[in-house]
């Protein structure tokens, strides 16, 4: 399960990689006498209700840069009481 999840959280994702680790599991499951856990034709899709996330994640920091501080809501900088900046946490 860890070599899924590494797979599976990778900056490069690597589709056959990951056929290759679930025909790995469904031979052995089916050694065992268990078939179908998976589906053969390897088809990726999000599951349902889940859509990719057009809206970027934004955290807000302190404008004055003389702090480290960052919150995941609006908040005000203790120090000089002007409004956190909000920017984008990730491209
Ligand atoms: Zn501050």
């Amino acid at each position: 399960m860890d070599t899924v999840t590494d797979v599976l959280t990778a900056s490069e994702y690597a589709p056959n990689r990951m056929s290759q680790i679930l025909d790995t599991v469904e031979h052995v499951l089916a050694e065992q006498g268990v078939h179908g856990l998976t589906r053969p034709n390897r088809e990726w899709r999000p599951l349902p209700g889940v859509t990719t996330r057009t809206e970027p994640i934004m955290v807000h920091v302190c404008p004055t840069g003389r702090c480290t501080r960052s919150e995941p809501t609006p908040a005000r900088c203790s120090l000089t009481n002007q409004p956190l900046e909000s920017v984008p946490l990730s491209p």
